[in-house]
């Protein structure tokens, strides 16, 4: 019943766990690790010359594609680019979070770690045992409340619901004071764990009152917080815990806990807006339905939501607050590649009460076929401007190509002539001009410039030549491994362009006489066609001759040996 999230998008949530076990352990477990005994414990590895090849558990794969290196401790897919240390691949196969990764490592190959700010581990549990105790109350409470269990029937949540979500009621400030000091818990743990606040005058209160409770858990399934509805017409309807180190909404979902291992299984998740719609759809079948914690769908709701490679529904209501909504969710999870649709409610209607009314076939042929986000996200940009009106249109225009070019090239170039047909325009005019490139996979058709990648790889190996040869190249005299290159100097070590790289037996790695040696015919072919470029160009004759003969004199100094530093002609 544990789940992880990837580590490098996630470092805040990583902190707060991994400072438990002490880095320097870890480190010392990290040299102790051998890649082959980790991954060879999962897949059956077979040797191929230096390295180990295997089945990829990453994507359906038929030719083992995964490769791990002894001596690099690391394993690349070259189908699917997942690739990493033996950590990562923890992390990956066994849906991880990397301390529990790092905890799994250890006990495969036996090794102790050591742990440190006990303070911090014994202030944890006792949040946790603060929050799981009143959880059993609240919920415990829930019969003593005719007034809490009628709203419940009255909105048709059945006891089995209730027992599943461990819906619960906090009663009145007091009692829930009480409880807490017969348990002999501290005011201070009580606060730290987000369930006893002050106000203005000093006094302490309980945060839930008179209120139905819905426990909030993180992914791995520990409780976090709670969430309260109102049932006295209290003006706020809803309140959440506080934010603090363990709870903290803007990454958080709604019944992922219970939802997570359909997420898994069925390659789906429905996000929705409230507790209540998830419950009701999980009464109805719909077991993959999670919510934001009263929050816009951001960037920190990502690790999770694409954890498995889910198709995202997003459940959202179809007043103008909604619609808006949707499209800067539809907007933030298209650009990032995630795949998908928005289901929009009409009618005043949400999913829990679709649920209640039986309308389940409905709810069925909503989130069967969502409305695609780059197609939503194109009409919903178009609805906005009065397109009879030409400079309207134009506006309209420039918005969505933007949105476009914010998406991988081939699904922007895919909805050219969508945006046309939306804007009555010739799908010529939607110019979508120069944009990055997927960065996932390899871009340029297997197609390799031997001589561009070995500089790359010995500039990853030895980042200390990385100055002295900056000063001679520049990254547009690299025709093929532009993106390599630009990976190389970003610093994104980790990424799979690069990690592949690595990996290439074939692609050799200089020794610092020998980039040098290697640098000049490179050099000297750059700029052989930048007097190819300006001979063709239409420049005064003058202005040729003068560039031309600067250039004669670059290649012969580099002829005599000399590595002359990086001109541009560029602008010329
Ligand atoms: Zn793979």
């Amino acid at each position: 019943m544990r789940f992880g999230v990837n580590y490098s998008k996630d470092k805040l949530r990583v902190s707060i766990i991994s400072d438990m076990i002490d880095p320097s352990s870890i480190e010392t477990l990290r040299q102790r690790i051998d890649i082959v005994d980790i991954i060879g414990s999962y897949l059956e590895l077979k040797r191929s010359g230096a390295n180990y090849k295997a089945i990829c558990p990453f994507h359906n794969d038929t030719t083992p594609s995964l490769h791990v290196s002894p001596s690099k401790q690391i394993y690349h897919c070259f189908a699917c680019g997942a690739g990493g240390d033996a950590i990562k691949f923890i992390m990956e196969y066994e849906k991880l979070n990397y301390p529990e990764a790092v905890e799994k490592a250890a006990d495969l190959c036996n090794f102790t770690l050591a742990y440190t700010n006990i303070k911090d581990a014994e202030n944890r549990k006792k949040t946790k045992d603060i929050l799981e105790q009143l959880n059993l109350f609240f919920t415990q409470n829930l019969d003593k409340s005719p007034q809490a269990a009628a709203y419940l029937s009255e909105r048709g949540i059945g006891q089995s619901l209730i027992q599943k979500f461990e819906i619960g009621y906090a009663p009145q400030s007091h009692m829930t004071m009480n409880f807490l000091k017969q348990r002999f818990f501290a005011l201070k743990e009580a606060i730290e764990a987000g369930v006893i606040s002050i106000n203005d005058r000093g006094d302490e209160y309980a945060v839930f009152t008179e209120r139905i409770t819905f426990p909030i858990y993180s992914s791995n399934g520990r409780i976090v917080g709670f969430g309260g509805r109102t049932i006295t017409n209290h003006p706020a309807k809803y309140v959440n815990s506080p934010q603090s180190k363990i709870f903290n909404k803007s990454w958080l979902l709604y019944g992922y806990h219970i939802a997570r291992d359909f997420i898994m299984r069925n390659k789906k998740i429905i996000i929705c807006e409230g507790y209540l719609d998830v419950i009701m759809l999980h009464q109805a079948g719909f077991n993959e339905a999670v919510a934001t914690l009263g929050t816009a769908l951001t960037e920190k709701h990502l690790p999770l939501i694409t954890r498995g490679a889910p198709k995202v529904v997003l459940s959202y209501d179809g007043d103008s607050a909604g619609v808006e909504a949707a499209f800067k969710a539809a907007k933030l999870l298209s650009s990032h590649g995630v795949e998908g649709g928005v289901a929009l409610f009409a009618g005043g209607m949400d999913p829990a009460d679709m649920v209640q009314k039986e309308l389940i076939s409905e709810l069925n042929a909503l989130y069967g076929s969502p409305k695609e986000f780059v197609e939503f996200c194109l009409e919903y940009i178009a609805g906005k401007y009065n397109l009879k009106n030409a400079h309207e249109k134009q506006k309209a225009l420039e918005e969505a190509a933007a949105y476009l070019r914010t998406l991988p090239n081939t699904i922007a170039e895919s909805y050219k002539s969508m945006l046309a047909s939306l804007l009555n325009i010739k799908p010529n005019l939607v110019v979508l001009g120069m944009k990055k490139p997927l960065r996932q996979n390899d871009t340029h058709n297997g197609f390799e410039d031997i001589l561009e990648l070995s500089i790359i790889k010995t500039l990853l190996v030895n980042p200390h030549l990385v100055d002295m040869t900056l000063d001679i190249i520049d990254v547009s005299m690299f025709k093929v491994h532009t993106e390599e290159l630009s990976l190389l100097l970003e610093g994104q070590k980790e990424h799979s362009l690069l990690r592949k790289l690595l990996m290439l037996d074939n692609i050799h790695i200089y020794e610092e006489k020998e980039l040098v040696n290697a640098l000049r015919p490179f050099l000297m072919s750059f700029y052989e066609e930048e007097i190819e470029r300006i001979k063709k160009s239409s420049f005064e004759f003058e202005k040729k001759s003068f560039l031309i003969r600067k250039i004669h004199d670059i290649i012969a100094r580099l002829k005599k040996g000399e590595l002359v530093p990086y001109e541009s002609f560029s602008a010329f």
